[in-house]
């Protein structure tokens, strides 16, 4: 069974024997306690993440925020201002530095990643043709201030790891095919934990880092939630697939 607990357990374990550099993002889209869990395992683990908030209520819980980061994970943004705001770029802005600040109010925050709502006409990113986020104290921001040309971006986008396809912005296209020719695709995540623990793969000869992206809502213990999280999934791609087509 893939994307359960103990599965991610394994991939961190692997991560940390294979001597790659690795950074471990978190978009936290919704039920925020799971991500406290993952964090918690994480922490086993002795190891760091970076959990991405957002502001509606389905991910903003201000305790499980403040337990998170605690723990010595760090918090940043998960902003979707462009979307919240029809489009209205000043508007965006100011939507987002207010949620900055509220969110500044509990922890520190210096990064910020976009959401990248699939079913809106508007990417996010764009609000950053028209404002600076370096002038806000924002140091980082996963799509604009990663070198791909060292770094190789997987996410579970989908609940697969190869996903991209039916992705609708949560996608580098510059380097995935690129990445593709390399052998660097994966499917599951015991596709990933083979490559990290053969000293012959792409993944360990390419010498590339690592920045992997989870949904810690697509990951839970068998159970009811399990069996839930896994039938949607099944609808979303079939959605996204079409929006795809579509652009
Ligand atoms: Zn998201």
């Amino acid at each position: 069974m893939d994307f359960t607990l103990e599965k991610y357990a394994q991939l961190l374990t692997a991560l940390r024997l294979s001597g790659i550099s690795f950074q471990l993002r978190h978009d936290v889209d919704l039920l925020p306690a799971n991500s406290l869990r993952i964090a918690q395992i994480e922490k086993e683990q002795e190891l760091k993440a970076t959990y991405y908030f957002r502001m509606v209520p389905e991910s903003y819980d201000e305790a499980i925020i403040k337990q998170i980061a605690a723990l010595g994970h760090t918090i940043g943004y998960h902003y979707e201002s462009l979307t919240t705001c029809n489009g209205d770029i000043e508007a965006a802005y100011r939507d987002f530095c207010d949620n900055l600040a509220k969110l500044r109010q509990l922890v520190p925050v210096n990064t910020i990643c976009m959401h990248g709502s699939p079913r809106s006409p508007y990417d996010s990113r764009d609000i950053w043709k028209h404002y600076d986020y370096h002038q806000l104290g924002i140091k980082y921001e996963p799509y604009f201030d990663t070198d791909f040309s060292h770094t190789l971006y997987i996410t579970d986008t989908g609940r697969r790891w190869d996903g991209y396809h039916v992705s609708v912005r949560d996608k580098i296209p510059q380097y995935q095919e690129l990445w593709e020719k390399q052998g660097l695709v994966f499917h599951t995540t015991d596709d990933i934990i083979a490559q990290l623990s053969n000293t012959a793969s792409p993944l360990r000869q390419l010498h590339y880092g690592l920045l992997i992206t989870t949904h810690p809502q697509r990951w839970n213990p068998l159970g009811v939630r399990y069996l839930m999280e896994f039938g949607s999934q099944m609808v979303k791609n079939g959605i996204k697939r079409h929006l795809v087509r579509r652009n």
